[in-house]
């Protein structure tokens, strides 16, 4: 079988130090992610590294999923629409795009991708890891240079990698940093005989997932302009979650969406549906419609997803004729606003920018993250957490996923939960005594 090498202190944590707390990971659940959902139960033997299923599940509230709108609840005008899609069209289109695999079905969703985003024309895909992928090739290649966020998503790295550009990363959501790497591809190149590179991608996230940080967009489009560079924005965890319309991170800070040169997001998260998109220009689209490996050699997304996505971004758009996709947006902020202040004065450390809907609290300790899991769920509450590689080592937290289905006596009870745990793991660090020698 697959031997691993333990040659360094990384693999040796990956390997013996992560079976050891892995508890906390890949646990089966079952039923629709709401805001509550079901585990399925097990009890671990450290000993063994194994697991043993008991039989039984317990329903628990859920901050793990990524349902920032509730539309993962299944039910409701999406959920009627998503089931009378199957009965006329199936479940799969058995085909990609160019070989009779566009429906008229996909052909609506594109068209109200693009009205969703503001901009001349989307592309969707069926999934939002290829979206990258198989995308950012498609745009950069030999002779060009990659200026990527340092905590850039793994499918954004993985489409950097394999477009065969250079790539230089700068520190996170460090402005100065970005403008220091872009003064020396273009401005301190010598000679100054010609542009070094054929083109300059910025690429960056709205919203970070494992910081809940929001990237300053207003200043990285002024260094896109001043240096003639094109911007790439991974919209997955802001579509839809953040901006007083929901439409993300252009909204939020009011700015206009066509001077984002690649508008890319996810359906995964705030529309309860899968699949990514990639909306701009005509031209760019076009281009990509063409050229992209995900629109040639993949089949596209299934009838019931694009029904999920036409469905709730009609709501969210106020095309039903009702305000609820208001009151969604509205309630999400509330929660996010309400959930955070509320951990703070408890003491607890969180990262990322009050509007986020991703909730990280640090626990710092690797050797806390499996005893916050385990407690959490025996009190009726899932929810993530995190440790290395995903984040450094000192640096392991919990991480909240807010949504609009939570009520305020859900997130009541998190909030105990999580204040509970905070006392037995001792991890209200600023409310902590300094130690006395
Ligand atoms: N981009 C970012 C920033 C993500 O966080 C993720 C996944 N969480 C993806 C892309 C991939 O999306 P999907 O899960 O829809 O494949």
């Amino acid at each position: 079988g697959f031997v691993p090498l333990y040659q360094t202190w990384e693999s040796f944590y990956s390997w013996y130090v992560y079976r050891r707390i892995q508890d906390c990971f890949c646990r089966p659940v079952s039923g629709v992610p709401g805001a509550k959902m079901v585990v399925i139960d097990r009890e671990s033997n450290d000993h063994r590294w194994s697991f043993q299923y008991t039989g039984g599940h317990s329903t628990v509230l859920n901050f793990g999923s990524y349902n920032y709108l509730g539309f993962s609840q299944n039910s409701g005008p999406c959920a009627e629409e998503v089931e009378q899609t199957i009965k006329n069209y199936g479940v799969s289109v058995c085909g990609s795009r160019q070989e009779l695999g566009y429906l008229d079905l996909h052909k609506q969703m594109d068209r109200l991708v693009a009205d969703y985003l503001g901009v001349e024309d989307a592309y969707t895909v069926p999934m939002g890891f290829a979206t990258n992928s198989m995308n950012i090739p498609s745009l950069v290649g030999k002779g060009c240079l990659i200026l990527s966020d340092e905590l850039n998503h793994a499918s954004l790295i993985l489409g950097c990698r394999l477009s065969g550009a250079k790539i230089k990363t700068f520190k996170h959501n460090c402005m100065k940093d970005l403008e220091k790497n872009l003064r020396e591809a273009i401005v301190d190149k010598q000679p100054r005989t010609h542009r070094p590179w054929k083109k300059i991608l910025i690429v960056v996230e709205g919203v970070y997932s494992m910081e809940g940080s929001i990237v300053k967009l207003p200043e990285v489009l002024r260094l896109k302009k001043k240096y003639k560079a094109y911007l790439y924005l991974d919209e997955a965890h802001s579509i839809g979650a953040i901006g007083p319309h929901g439409k993300g991170v252009v909204d939020y800070f009011g700015l206009n969406p066509r001077d984002v040169d690649i508008m890319m997001g996810t359906f995964t998260k705030s529309f309860g549906a899968v699949g990514g998109y990639i909306g701009g220009s005509q031209a760019l689209v076009n281009h990509l419609r063409l050229y992209s490996h995900s629109a040639i050699y993949s089949s596209s997304m299934a009838p019931g997803v694009a029904q999920q996505i036409v469905s709730s971004m009609n709501i969210m758009l106020g095309r039903d004729g009702t305000r609820e996709g208001e009151k969604r947006i509205q309630q999400l902020k509330w929660n996010t606003r309400y959930f955070r202040r509320r951990l703070q004065e408890m003491g607890f450390i969180l990262y990322g920018n009050k509007d986020s809907p991703v909730v990280p609290l640090l626990m710092f300790m690797p050797s806390k993250i499996a005893k916050f899991s385990r407690e959490s769920l025996n009190r009726g509450m899932g929810v993530v957490v995190v440790g290395f590689p995903a984040t450094p080592m000192t640096k392991c937290r919990a991480r909240f996923c807010l949504s609009a289905s939570h009520t305020k006596e859900m997130l009541d009870e998190a909030l105990q939960i999580t204040s509970d745990i905070g006392d037995l793991l001792a991890i209200k660090y600023s409310k902590a005594e300094p130690p006395s020698y």
